[in-house]
């Protein structure tokens, strides 16, 4: 049996929130942590989403954390490349290669209660211990296949867009993509002239907002160099998309612009009346996570693209065999179906206090006191936990007062001597009814989507503004922790 390693903090994961954990580790003097990360290189959902097209939709400036801005982004919509690289310069400038294995996945992780430490197996046979496990896996980094009869049987190339091998060319070939949602929106207008014949399957079409996107030129880089532009730039992008939160909300002027603005932008970008109906949204607008693009519908509207919207009966060795009866022939067909957002880390076998598993804790969808902690898990911390995702800001101002809130509570089990700190359970049923109610008359409970469990529960969204969220974050609340 391999010996053990010990370390101070495990992390799980080397995205955006396993980065921001070191780097604020480091400067709370924590210096012993070990990022574990299973693919070969940093970046999380930037490393793994390769597929063509991929960007953020978020404003790029708000799109960095606020001790590490950037001046050199490119374009306002920053591209999954860049965005990668402007993580692998901040591993880089704190020196993080040293303290993260790449390549490799956390099997198992049990909590010693009398030790107050958790024991990690690694999928390579390694053990690790570590007083505190931080899992920086967020909700998107488990790839979902369709549940559709026969996909094994498809002798062409399988694809799903979280995995996109770097050996794809896609140029003449008859390609099906199933799935509408913002991944598709961005895959589908960046291969639709490079294929031969595209078919892209629709089960629901999505609210589409324009993207205001825009290159950053040599005066913007400039100015972004100057002392405290860059703040100013990232404060006046979170401002407008806290007033954008209001459109989710009923009745409010935001919500009346923002569908005038998705009714106006399908209209004017798709002539056809039929494509037009076909694309019209069966839902509330903001139930399902907004689409922002300008060439999505132009890409669906090309002469060699087919939207089909008969349902798929089954996949066949040679394509795709709808309700209608007719078989769409294909050399590749890409799974643009999202990701398993219901029971995060569901591939880890996770242990808490007398022997109870995060599975079984999370039977009925996943739920974290603030998204951070778990009753029963002492000494284990998420980032962007479950009810930590938002349908209108940036990830990162989240992350970062998670990662406050985490390394407050790490602080105060060493300050006062102690084994172990954990959320009290009666704090964490109380804080999830609440939460739960609140979201219960929310847009959010008005369809299906990845933010919810099959039960309706739903696991992903925080119900308010970010202030919100960051001020009750900021410093955890020592009466709703136990220690040990
Ligand atoms: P998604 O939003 O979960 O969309 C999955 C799509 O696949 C949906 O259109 C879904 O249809 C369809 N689908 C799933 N199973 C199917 C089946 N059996 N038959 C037919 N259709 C099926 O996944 P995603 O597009 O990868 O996006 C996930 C999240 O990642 C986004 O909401 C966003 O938060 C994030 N993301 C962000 C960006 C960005 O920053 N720009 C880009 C990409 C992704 P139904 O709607 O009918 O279920």
């Amino acid at each position: 049996m391999t010996a053990e390693t010990h370390v101070e903090v495990a992390i799980l994961g080397a995205g955006m929130s396993g980065l921001c954990m070191a780097i604020q580790l480091q400067q709370a003097g924590i210096t012993d942590f070990l990022l574990i990360e299973k693919s070969s290189g940093i970046g999380g959902t930037w490393w793994d989403n390769r597929y063509p097209g991929a960007q953020v939709d978020v404003p790029a400036p708000a799109y960095s954390f606020s001790f590490a801005p950037n001046p050199d982004w490119t374009h306002r919509f920053a591209d999954a490349p860049e965005i990668q690289r402007y993580q692998q310069q901040l591993a880089e400038r704190h020196g993080l290669a040293a303290r993260t294995r790449l390549g490799v996945a956390v099997a198992e992780a049990r909590f010693d209660a009398g030790q107050g430490r958790w024991h990690l197996l690694l999928d390579n046979g390694d053990r690790l211990s570590a007083r505190f496990f931080a899992c920086s896996t967020g909700v998107l980094n488990t790839a979902r296949w369709p549940d559709i009869a026969g996909l094994q049987d498809f002798q062409g190339r399988l694809l799903h867009s979280a995995r996109w091998p770097a050996d794809v060319d896609l140029s003449g070939l008859r390609v099906g993509v199933i799935g509408t949602g913002s991944t598709a929106a961005q895959l589908v207008p960046a291969i639709a002239p490079r294929v031969a014949r595209l078919s892209v399957f629709q089960r629901t079409p999505n609210w589409v907002l324009p993207r205001m996107d825009r290159r950053y030129g040599r005066l913007d880089r400039w100015l972004l160099k100057l002392p405290g532009y860059a703040p100013l730039v990232r404060r006046w992008w979170v401002q407008v998309m806290e007033w954008g939160r209001r459109g989710f909300d009923e009745g409010t002027l935001a919500r009346r612009l923002m569908l005038a603005a998705a009714n106006a932008h399908r209209r004017r970008s798709l002539p056809d009346a039929r494509l037009r109906e076909q694309l019209a949204p069966p839902y509330p607008l903001g139930c399902k996570r907004i689409i922002y693009s300008n060439d999505y519908y132009p890409a669906l509207a090309r002469p060699q693209t087919a939207l089909v919207t008969d349902g798929i009966h089954r996949i066949t060795a040679a394509g795709v065999l709808t309700e209608d009866g007719r078989e769409h022939a294909l050399d590749v067909l890409i799974c643009a179906t999202g990701y398993d957002t219901v029971r995060p880390l569901s591939n880890v076998r996770i242990e808490g206090l007398d022997g109870r598993l995060l599975s079984e804790a999370w039977a009925e969808g996943a739920q974290a006191y603030l998204g951070i902690a778990v009753a029963g898990f002492p000494n284990f911390f998420l980032m962007l936990g479950p009810n930590t995702a938002t349908g209108h800001t940036s990830t990162l101002l989240y992350i970062e007062p998670q990662v406050r809130h985490a390394i407050a509570c790490m602080q105060r089990v060493t300050r006062e001597g102690r084994r172990w700190i954990a959320v009290k359970p009666d704090v964490a049923r109380v804080h999830d009814l609440a939460q739960q109610q609140r979201l219960s008359a929310s847009v959010w409970s008005r369809c299906k989507s990845w933010y919810r469990a099959e039960n309706g529960r739903i696991v992903a969204i925080w119900p308010g503004y970010t202030g919100e969220y960051v001020r009750t974050v900021r410093q955890p609340e020592p009466a709703a922790y136990e220690l040990g």
